[in-house]
């Protein structure tokens, strides 16, 4: 009988002593939640997840549609991938600075999360236009369309048919620049 009284006390020190010397875990890593779209083109490959690490960086950005600014203002394109998006920010840039949450994600991924297409031949954003496409950061004229991978605090001018090339670029802001 004594024999067991001592197991079930040394069984009872052993489960107390337990709750506090085995670690409960380190905290669960706030890790991006990654959208259908992200799901979509990684499993397809077009977009290399070897390729991506964690960043956060941003660029400023006006996308111009025949002398037109599209507006990405609306909360329908917020966060539609985890790598590149916009979001609401509360410095008055929402719509005109693109956040990316990772490394070497190129621009088309933030198109195509939302639904629009930029190519060399056409921007399809609130209207579909062919024809005159260009892309400029910080002012020089880019080759790289889609396939372009900001750097942290680029001014982005996307434009198809423009009116005014210099005016539209003087549109772009500089939110990124100060962070
Ligand atoms: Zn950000």
């Amino acid at each position: 009988m004594k024999a067991t009284h001592i197991a079930i006390a040394a069984l009872s020190v052993f489960i107390i002593a337990s709750f506090f010397l085995i670690p409960k875990g380190q905290p669960a890593q706030k890790k991006a939640v990654l959208s259908d779209f992200d799901a979509r083109i990684l499993s397809s490959g077009r977009l290399n997840q070897s390729l991506l690490k964690a960043q956060h960086i941003h660029a400023d950005f006006a996308v111009f549609a025949n002398g037109k600014q599209v507006d990405f203002n609306k909360s329908a394109y917020y966060g539609k991938s985890a790598f590149l998006h916009m979001e609401p920010d509360d410095d008055g840039s929402t719509g005109k600075k693109l956040h990316m949450h990772s490394t070497n994600v190129p621009l088309w991924v933030f198109f195509e999360s939302i639904g629009m297409e930029f190519g060399r031949q056409c921007l399809v954003a609130e209207t579909k236009d062919c024809g005159n496409v260009m892309l400029f950061v910080n002012g020089t004229q880019n080759n790289g369309y889609g396939d372009y991978v900001f750097g942290n605090g680029d001014r982005i001018l996307i434009t198809a048919n423009p009116k005014d090339i210099d005016g539209e670029k003087a549109i772009v802001t500089s939110y990124s620049e100060k962070q």
